[in-house]
């Protein structure tokens, strides 16, 4: 099956005609959620293909794209980190029907890509490739490699075999080695307009997606999963809770989102406390659009000092979510310091 999201078609003409982007090494870059890991694999899959059609897509038909959609091409070779299973690509690919934010079981794999994983390639490489065709390297996300993979690749890229193209895909460019982005060509990955992204939803029965896109960071396949992963309702908790201010009860709210990865909970706690200080500020909200009255409530309550390291704290909080002892206490935690920060003035 090949797929394009809408807001795809343009940057695929182009890169499919111009053969100057297939020398070694190609680095998509872009926001999460808009779609890179989906166009990448399309874009393997049709340099591999024996048989693509005048539009430079992948025929699905020839024994290239059998063995790609089952998963086993021997000129393929994809470098995730561990935790990121296929079916936490489903963020960025929805025809997957995993549960990526429910899981808990991963939590102790890698969120990085290690230095074995990188040498391990020396021989898919290095070795004649199968039937001395294209040979195709992924690697998603790109800045989780470590310092180690990172200076390990580097070596691979300056001195590149020949046939073999490594496609890179970043969330954050900045965190990649200059030295690498620079023996890169470099393709900025287009974002969907709020319109088309409404529009996408719609044909995928998401209505009134109006009000969970800004929650979502405006993309349309984050919004996707949230819904897929059943989140409106936790959510909807969530808000009805903390909306209260200092009134709502923190140990409830900690234990009935326990089981919902805490990244996605301290994402949800950031964006409020962003659009209350926000509105304290200039006026205005970015992400609870439906909840602006009691924003405009909330606000007044707020110490600002306070609440601006309250900000800082839950940056921290982002970064420790993954490596939590104790999701319960990590959570009852958090919430009782956002009680704190609305006590404070
Ligand atoms: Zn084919």
């Amino acid at each position: 099956m090949f797929e394009l999201y809408p807001w795809q078609q343009e940057i695929w003409q182009i890169l499919l005609k111009n053969q100057q982007y297939w020398r070694h090494a190609l680095l998509l870059t872009g926001k999460r959620g808009i779609g890179k890991y989906t166009f990448s694999r399309q874009l393997a899959k049709s340099l591999l293909c024996h048989s693509t059609t005048t539009e430079h897509i992948a025929c699905g038909a020839c024994l290239s794209c059998r063995w790609f959609e089952q998963g086993g091409h021997p000129n393929l070779h994809c470098v995730i980190p561990e935790a990121l299973s296929t079916d936490t690509i489903a963020i960025a690919d929805q025809e997957n029907k995993g549960s990526s934010s429910l899981s808990k079981s991963k939590k102790n794999l890698s969120q990085q890509i290690s230095i074995d994983q990188i040498r391990y390639l020396n021989d898919f490489i290095y070795l004649t490739s199968h039937q001395k065709e294209y040979k195709v390297v992924l690697i998603y996300p790109a800045e989780t490699m470590t310092h180690a993979a990172a200076n390990a690749l580097l070596k691979k890229l300056e001195e590149p075999p020949a046939n073999v193209l490594f496609i890179l895909v970043t969330h954050q460019i900045q965190r990649l080695l200059p030295t690498i982005r620079s023996r890169c060509q470099q393709v900025v990955m287009p974002a969907p307009s709020t319109e088309v992204s409404i529009a996408w939803l719609k044909q995928h029965s998401i209505n009134d997606s109006e009000l969970i896109l800004p929650l979502n960071d405006f993309s349309p396949l984050l919004t996707w999963s949230f819904v897929r992963e059943q989140l409106t309702v936790p959510h909807q908790y969530f808000v009805d809770s903390i909306k209260q201010g200092q009134n709502f009860d923190p140990f409830a709210l900690a234990l009935s989102l326990q089981q919902i990865h805490l990244s996605t909970v301290v994402g949800w706690l950031q964006k409020w406390c962003y659009d209350l200080v926000s509105y304290r500020v200039t006026g205005r909200v970015r992400y609870y659009l439906k909840l602006l009255p009691a924003i405009q409530i909330l606000s007044k309550q707020v110490d600002l000092i306070a609440y601006t390291a309250f900000l800082r704290e839950l940056s921290t909080h982002q970064k420790l979510s993954y490596h939590p002892l104790n999701a319960r206490l990590f959570l009852e935690e958090m919430f009782i310091r956002y009680s704190v920060m609305l006590c404070s003035k």
